[in-house]
């Protein structure tokens, strides 16, 4: 939880019409901190996105692995197989095979980092990432929301 502490001094809409030089330097260095700490909260999480990637490729590896050589070897449907559906359930980051009601931008991050390794790693090469204007809608008003229940504002410093 990051702390916050009101100060309308910084902004043309919200300051007191005599604020002083100081006060005005006070709220610039108060924002521009408040941001920093978010940013910081933001960027644990995305360490955490990174290290939970593909888990379900763990948890159920034998399952994904018969899915795959069934696909293979029997050319059955990779996508409607029990792994694949068990895979986009759990984890967020093919908003296009199942869209998570609370996505964010952190997995929509995932989701490019992720077809651009993909992609490198197999052909050197990427695809267009495959995604909508409805999805990152979704995404940006839950951030939104995500990064309001992150902070805590408070009255004053005392
Ligand atoms: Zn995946």
């Amino acid at each position: 939880m990051v702390i916050i502490y009101k100060n309308p001094n910084g902004d043309t809409r919200t300051a007191k019409k005599d604020a002083s030089f100081k006060e005005f330097q006070e709220a610039n260095d108060m924002h521009r901190e408040d941001v920093k700490n978010v940013m910081n909260e933001l960027a644990l999480k995305i360490i955490i996105n990174g290290a939970l990637h593909d888990f379900t490729k763990k948890t159920k590896e034998e399952l994904f692995y018969n899915n795959f050589l069934s696909t293979i070897n029997n050319s059955t449907n990779f996508v409607d197989d029990e792994w694949y559906q068990y895979h986009i359930s759990n984890e967020k980051h093919h908003p296009l095979s199942k869209c998570h009601d609370d996505i964010t931008l952190l997995d929509i991050l995932e989701t490019i980092v992720d077809c651009v390794c993909a992609g490198m790693a197999r052909s050197r090469d990427v695809r267009p990432i495959e995604i909508n204007s409805e999805i990152l809608e979704k995404a940006l008003t839950n951030t939104t929301d995500m990064v309001k229940n992150m902070i805590e504002v408070k009255n004053s410093k005392l």
